[in-house]
């Protein structure tokens, strides 16, 4: 039986106030139940948004944290100052690994504080164009995991999603084919099987990188793509609602 499917939209430093709350207002009309649906909008919007959501079943989550509950870290939030707003916060996007230059012991740091504040992670991995022309894309994948993981338990794991993202497809408009997006989330879940047993092999894992309208219902459809995670088309109303409304039907299948 499939999985419940999140489709979780990630604002990134996008929208302004008036517009995002009118998207958060149309995504809650549009969100069905037969699936989970979150919205990642930038920090000040966070508690906008989520007024903009009362009452509808929509989850909020942040695109970024501190690893350290408080202190001289100017500029930065921390997990625990996030609990009170958020169900979700990720960590170790792409844009952040490198833009911003987290490490994997930066990653696993955000990770073991987002589930110590009591929230759920949802970790991203994915390679570069160079590291899947070479052939390492798993071993990438697997080694971003392992470290991300640190020395969580298996209790630990049961609320932490994952978010296969392929480098080269975020925002290129160029997605995984459906094998690839399929094979990537298929190693994602042996890793964590071998590692934390049925609570590992349960655990969500997503798919993101250039998802539309029209890709979403085949990626989605695959066994091991639990949901997807979106940035462009998460910017308007009709194109992220297309996305939910493939959810929608491959959840009825
Ligand atoms: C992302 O930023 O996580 C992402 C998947 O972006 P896009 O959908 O634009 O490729």
């Amino acid at each position: 039986m499939k999985r419940r499917l999140l489709i979780a939209g990630n604002w990134k430093m996008n929208l302004t106030l008036p517009d995002a709350e009118t998207l958060a207002r149309d995504v809650a009309l549009a969100t069905p139940e037969s699936i989970d649906v979150a919205l990642f909008p930038p920090f000040p919007w966070l508690t906008p948004v989520k007024d903009a959501l009362a009452g509808s079943a929509v989850k909020i989550g942040a695109q970024n944290c501190h690893w350290e509950p408080s202190g001289a870290f100017t500029g930065e939030v921390s997990a625990s100052m996030l609990a009170g707003i958020c169900d979700f916060i990720l960590a170790g996007h792409s844009e952040r690994r490198h833009v911003f230059g987290e490490s994997d012991d930066v990653v696993a740091r955000k990770v073991a504080a987002i589930v110590k504040a009591g929230l759920r992670p949802i970790l991203c991995v994915g390679e570069t164009l160079d590291e899947r022309r070479a052939g390492g894309a798993a071993a990438v994948v697997t080694r971003q995991l392992a470290s991300g993981f640190g020395d969580l338990s298996a209790a630990d794991v049961s609320v932490v999603a994952i978010a296969y993202e392929p480098v080269w497809a975020i925002g290129t408009g160029v997605a995984a084919t459906t094998r690839d997006a399929q094979d990537m989330c298929a190693t994602v879940r042996r890793w964590l099987a071998d590692r934390f047993g049925d609570i590992g092999a349960g655990a969500k894992v997503l798919y993101g990188g250039s998802m539309t309208g029209d890709n979403a219902r085949e990626l989605l459809s695959q066994p091991d793509v639990d949901g997807g995670l979106v940035g462009g088309a998460s910017l308007k109303a009709d194109s992220f609602s297309a996305i939910v409304a493939a959810g929608e039907s491959v959840a009825a299948m």
